[in-house]
Formats: structure tokens, sequence, C-alpha cells
């Protein structure tokens, strides 16, 4: 009898509908595992789907966070009893008098204020971290610009997971306090985004249990902004509006809004309706804007100067799959001034009550331009996505605001300061 030595097989790995790797350019197909770029033609990696029967009830059946959609999503179907953080199904809003500020007829605010940490992030982290797990990672990591700071910390703590977080050492006070609180190892580089995003790609070709959220995990990761434009068709009562506009940092979020929106309408969840998406940046880092508007292909990397400091990337990893996506819908993409962008947060808070910080300050000032460019239909549905809290970006506003006058308490002091 000859003994036959078993075959090694890969670790199966359960990750819902998820059933493969595909390569954005060329389409190769791979295993699902914990890689990001394919080793065919070196492009982004993204997860394909065998979805099966999927129906509105079993969505509406689901809890009220992101994993209402884990079938949706590459995630275990045991996400829900995993220990995790759960964000999402944040408010909605109907914003009618900042649409008459700008002049437009439906004009709706997605808040994503609401999350665990403030920001839409914790979306994006919490998908990483059900497929980190699956994969048998022990330690969430990740560079980044200030949210995602926030939500690894705050998602491995929660998971009784080791974290390590780098920033680089400019970033805001509010935001490396709200990161350290969290206890895990958070380390300030010497650096812009473009260089701590790069030692965060050799440190992970170095630790094998380490999972960066948006690099090793990245294929995973991104698919978490799916779940604000299945929350955006499912407030609007099962379908797509007509126009979004969505900030752009690495361009993943805009894109993934694409993809959800698309698979939607694919698995007949709601009508597929034509939409379009426009992108918004700061001029202080605007490669993906400055490639649209010169309508190149190819996104010129830049160094950021902007108070925008959460979509200061200057190499955007999906530049030029946002230029696709804006393309192909028929949108556009526009960027804004800093001083632009703090009148964009004060003209939200003085419409709507909502504080945003910089990034969203970015979004409603380039809705304004686009609207006033006539890009934007001022007669089509829109909606906003209001990704961060303005919390977190206090400094943003400078002495541009604050109390009216000092007064002694006095009825008469309070009157004349009034009146003024
Ligand atoms: C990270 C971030 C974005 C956009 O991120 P992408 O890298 O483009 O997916 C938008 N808004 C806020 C507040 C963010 O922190």
């Amino acid at each position: 009898m000859t003994a036959v030595a078993p075959t090694p097989s890969p670790r199966a790995v359960n990750l819902g509908p998820a059933a493969e790797l595909i390569s954005k350019e060329e389409g190769h197909r791979q295993p699902l595992a914990p890689e990001f770029v394919s080793p065919h033609d070196f492009s982004p990696l993204e997860v394909a789907y065998d979805f099966g029967r999927v129906r509105r009830e079993d969505i509406e059946s689901g809890p009220r966070n992101i994993w209402r959609y884990k079938k949706l999503l590459p995630v275990p179907t045991t996400v829900e009893q995993t220990p995790n953080t759960e964000p999402g199904c944040t408010r909605l809003v109907r914003a009618d008098r900042l649409a008459k500020a700008l002049g437009v007829r439906r004009l709706w605010v997605k808040d994503d204020t609401g999350n665990p940490t403030h920001s839409f992030k914790d979306r994006v982290v919490a998908v990483a971290l059900a497929a980190a797990r699956e994969f048998g990672f022990d330690t969430l990591a990740c560079p980044s610009t200030g949210n995602l700071a926030n939500a690894v910390a705050a998602a491995a703590a929660r998971a009784g997971w080791r974290s390590v977080v780098l920033i680089p050492s400019s970033l805001e006070r509010a935001k490396v306090l709200t990161t350290a609180v969290y206890d895990g190892a958070l380390l300030a580089v010497d650096g812009n985004y473009d260089d701590v995003n790069r030692l965060a790609t050799q440190l992970a070709a170095e630790h094998e249990s380490w999972a960066f959220v948006n690099v090793n995990v990245r294929p995973y990761y991104s698919e978490g902004s799916k779940t604000l434009a299945f929350e955006v068709a499912e407030q609007l009562g099962w379908r797509l509006p007509e126009q979004i506009v969505v900030p752009i940092a690495s361009g993943s979020q805009l894109t993934k809004v694409d993809k959800g929106f698309r698979e939607l309408g694919e698995l007949g969840l709601v009508e597929a309706s034509p939409y379009r998406v426009f992108g918004a940046q700061a001029t202080g880092c605007s490669p993906v804007s400055s490639a649209y508007r010169d309508g190149h292909d190819v996104v010129q990397p830049v160094r950021p100067d902007t108070i925008a400091r959460s979509l200061a990337i200057g190499n955007p990893a999906d530049g030029p799959y946002v230029l696709d996506t804006v393309r192909r819908t028929g949108g556009a993409i526009q960027d804004v001034t800093d001083d632009e962008v703090v009148e964009g947060i004060r003209l939200l808070a003085r419409t709507e009550g909502i504080f945003t910080e910089t990034a969203g300050g970015v979004t409603v000032a380039t809705a304004k331009k686009l609207i006033e460019s006539g890009s934007i239909d001022p007669d089509a549905e829109t909606v906003l996505l209001i990704t961060g809290d303005g919390l977190k970006t206090l400094d943003a506003l400078g002495d541009r605001v604050g109390p009216k006058a000092t007064v002694p308490p006095s009825v008469e002091a309070v009157q004349s300061a009034l009146d003024d």
C-alpha cells in the first residue's frame, strides 16, 4: 500500500455570499483571501458574489444596523452573533430649508454623523473586522487621516482585539484624543498620509496576523460603503435617488455607492432607474477633480494642503475608477476652497441643524457649485452624503463663529445686544 500525502487545501472561508476576488482591470478571478492586488494585472481586487435570491423582507426583518444587509456583504452568515460594532441605519433627512437656500426642489441629507464613532468609517471597519476574523487575523490596523483611526481603535476595543493605528503627526488634536481614548497602539508618524500609507503597506507584508483594514483586507473593507447606498434606497421606500453627491478621499466610497445601487437594481430590490453620481473634493487636495476637468483617465498625485484633512489623500487608490463611475452615470466632479468648505459647514448647520466636519462642508459647498453651474439638475431628487461630525474638526471654524456678545446678567443688556 502506498501512502498518499494529503494535498494541502486552503482553509475554506465563510464570507456569506462572497464567492471570489476579481481584478478590476482584466477580470482575473482568484479565491477569497486577504489580498488586494491581482498578481495577473496588478489592479485592485474586488469581491464577486453569488447572491442567490434576496428579498426585501429578508432585509426589513434584520437588525437596525448594517447587518440587515449581510446577504449583500462579504461577511460570515453568523456576523450578528460575533462581537462587533453595529453601525448604520443613520437618518436620511428631508432637507427643505437647505434645498431652498441652494435652489433645488427635492433634497435629502444622509446624516452619517450618527455612527458609533461619528463618521461613515464605522461601516467599512465593521465589515473589515468581520472578514478579518474569518481569515484568522488577531490585530486590526490602519493608516488613517483620522476618522478611520477612531473607527478601528473603537471596533478593536469592542471586539477585544489589539489595534495598531498609524496617523500623520499633524493630525487634528480632537482626532488624536478620540482615537487614543480606546487605548490601542496609536503611533504618530512624521510624514503626510501618503507616507503613512506606504509604511502600512510595508508593515502588512511583515506581520501576518495584522489586518490593515484599508490595505490587505481592502476588498472587504470597501464593500462596507455599499451600505450607504442600500440605506438611502431603503429609506426612500425602495427606490434610487436621481442624483447623489459623494466626497472623495481614496475614492472607494464613491465607487461603492454606485456598486450598491447597481446591485439593488440587478437583484430586483429596486427598479433600476438611472442615477448620476457627483464627486466632491477640496481644492487643496483635488487630484481627481483636476483629472476630471482636464479630461484625463489617470490621476496625477498631489501634495495635500487643505483643512479637509479627512479627504486629504494626494494619491487616491480608486481615482481612475471614480472617473469611470462619474462619466458612466453622467455626473461630474468639482472642488471647493477652504473658505467655501467653512461656508458649507455653516450653511448646513443654519438650515438643517446638522453640524458636519470639513468633509461634509466639502460636499455641501461642492453641491452648491454644481447647482450654480447647472451640472446638478435642480428639479431632480438629490442626496448629499454627510459623512462625519463637526465636533472632530472644531478648529476649522476658527474664530468665525462665537457668541454675538458678552453681556451682564440684565434684561436690558440682552435686549440691546439682540437689537444690534
Ligand atoms: C474617509 C472619508 C471619506 C471618503 O473616503 P474614501 O477613501 O473616498 O472612501 C469621506 N468622508 C469622511 C468623513 C471620511 O472620513
